[in-house]
């Protein structure tokens, strides 16, 4: 039942002919091997499992609706919860070239003081690798390289799905349609797989109620890309270790932050009402340089195409999966970009589904509503968490009494405290459980990861079943050539 047919054909729309469970919801796709995998968006999560499936023999193919690489914001904060998964895909060495180590927040008052530092060069020692400043252009380049082409669908923006036992079927804006076993939904927040499965979710009444909302907005943002800067105006850019400063504003109707980092790109992540915005906070003071420095020396260092304002929303879903379809990174969860953990959020989910589709026991939907289900049950406290998280994260910038307190705890919190905090973060650093296992030198042992610990054991399971086969099969021919033999 699983296959592919990219080329755009033309077919008239016939949204109404299409039923939930399949064309033929009485046929069960019982046929043997690995599932064929559909990625809807080659975004980070999405790339990153297109990668893994790819590592693990999995088949897949991989779709996004923009003909060129998109990536929003400006650049990534690498920790070393995902530095493990990065040796095992072999990427660890072109990152670390090509990114700048970052220990540290240096939170700034208006007028060029610093008020604070949020200091997490723990994390180092307990995670095993140094946290690095990546431009999202370059980490999601090397992600792309890696991805063998043919797999690759571009521009190809997908419109709507059926799913049931034969398979799920997807129909794309340019006519294609692909058929395969899983649809995996990494298409963002705007997520158009989402959509499909909550609408139809809803006409059967069994959407909750939380998931019928719309995605709450919580903020604009400006995120922009510079030019390559002048390092002896910028002299930070002199430094091997990246800066990173928060200034907040006191009569100012925004906050500002900047990582400076010798190495930014482009990015081209969409249009926005970005002109206006930029006049309202040309003159506003940024810290570093002679100490004259306004975020107009940044705005003038950087083209227009280079930067844009985004509207942001914070919301985690509760239905992450039905039938074959299941939804990873920010299509599932939607973070404040102030505790800089989106992007993390979608590596680690994709790992975790990696481990669960590659031992898949059958294309039944009883199996893959099992694997979605264990994948979500490891995934969604760290989606709350990382809520939580961004949420506290965005008061220290905040104007109110709860920012205030937020600010007082962040700058006086006992060092015993923190570090507790940060021996939490380092303890996840989650691994692919078909990739050998990468050794650290962390001083925080790595936690129990639930996909990994439960799918290695099925693997050793089914690989000891198979060897006792073999070896059954072996001596049955053994005792055939005796008697033949006698
Ligand atoms: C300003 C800003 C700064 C940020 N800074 C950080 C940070 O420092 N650290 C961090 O960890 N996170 C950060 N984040 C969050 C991070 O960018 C996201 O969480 C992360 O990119 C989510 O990855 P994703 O792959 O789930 O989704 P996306 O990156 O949104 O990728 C989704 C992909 O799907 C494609 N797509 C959408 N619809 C369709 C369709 N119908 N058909 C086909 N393809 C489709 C899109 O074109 C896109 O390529 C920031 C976010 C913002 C907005």
């Amino acid at each position: 039942m699983a296959s592919t047919t990219v080329e755009a054909t033309t077919i008239q729309s016939k949204d109404d002919d299409f039923v939930i469970y399949g064309p033929d919801c009485t046929v069960y796709n019982d046929t043997p091997g690995k599932p064929h995998v559909l990625i809807i968006g080659a975004g980070i999560a999405g790339l990153t499992l297109a990668l893994l499936l790819h590592k693990a023999g999995v088949p897949f193919d991989i779709f996004e609706k923009s003909a060129d690489s998109r990536t929003i914001g400006s650049a990534l904060y690498l920790g070393p919860d995902l530095f493990s998964i990065f040796h095992q895909l072999g990427i660890a060495e072109e990152i670390i070239e090509q990114s700048k180590p970052c220990h540290s927040i240096d939170v700034y008052s208006e007028n060029r003081e610093r008020q604070f530092r949020i200091d997490f060069a723990l994390l180092r020692e307990m995670g095993g690798y140094e946290g690095r400043l990546i431009p999202r252009t370059v980490i999601y380049n090397i992600l792309l390289s890696k991805v063998p082409p043919q797999n690759i669908h571009k521009p190809m923006r997908m419109l709507s799905m059926t799913q049931g036992e034969n398979g799920v079927h997807i129909r794309f804006a340019n006519g294609a349609e692909v058929e395969g076993d899983i649809l995996v939904g990494a298409d963002g927040a705007y997520s158009a797989v989402r959509q499909t499965l909550y609408e139809r979710l809803k006409k059967d009444n069994i959407l909750p109620a939380s998931d019928a909302k719309d995605l709450p907005f919580s903020c604009v943002c400006l995120a922009g890309h510079s030019g390559t800067l002048n390092p002896e105006k910028f002299t930070e850019l002199k430094d091997p270790q990246c800066h990173f400063y928060n200034t907040l504003g006191t009569d100012k109707p925004y906050s500002e932050s900047s990582k400076l980092h010798n190495n930014f790109r482009t990015t081209d992540w969409g249009e926005g009402a970005v002109g206006s915005m930029c006049d309202e906070i040309r003159d506003y003071p940024i810290p570093g340089g002679d100490g004259t420095l306004t975020l107009a020396d940044l705005i003038d260092g950087t083209p227009m195409s280079q930067m844009t304002k985004v509207m942001l929303e914070e919301k985690v879903f509760d239905t992450w999966y039905h039938c074959r379809t299941v939804l990873i990174g920010d299509a599932a969860h939607k973070i404040h970009p102030a505790g800089g953990q989106g992007a993390l959020l979608g590596f680690h989910d994709a790992i975790a589904l990696a481990n669960w589709i590659n031992v898949l026991p059958s294309k039944r939907v009883k199996h893959t509503e099992y694997i979605f289900k264990e994948y979500k049950k490891e995934r969604y406290p760290f989606a709350k968490a990382a809520y939580n998280h961004g949420r506290n994260m965005s008061n220290v910038s905040d104007k109110d009494l709860k920012a205030t307190i937020t600010r007082f705890i962040s700058k006086n919190m006992p060092h015993w405290l923190w570090k507790m905090f940060l021996t939490k973060i380092s303890a996840q650093r989650p691994q692919a459980a078909f990739l050998p296992y990468v050794q650290d030198n962390g001083t925080v042992k790595a936690a129990y990861q639930h996909s990994l610990v439960k799918t290695t054991k099925m693997m050793k399971d089914q690989a000891a079943k198979t060897a006792a086969a073999a070896a059954a099969a072996a001596a049955q021919d053994g005792a055939s050539n005796v008697v033949a033999t006698v």
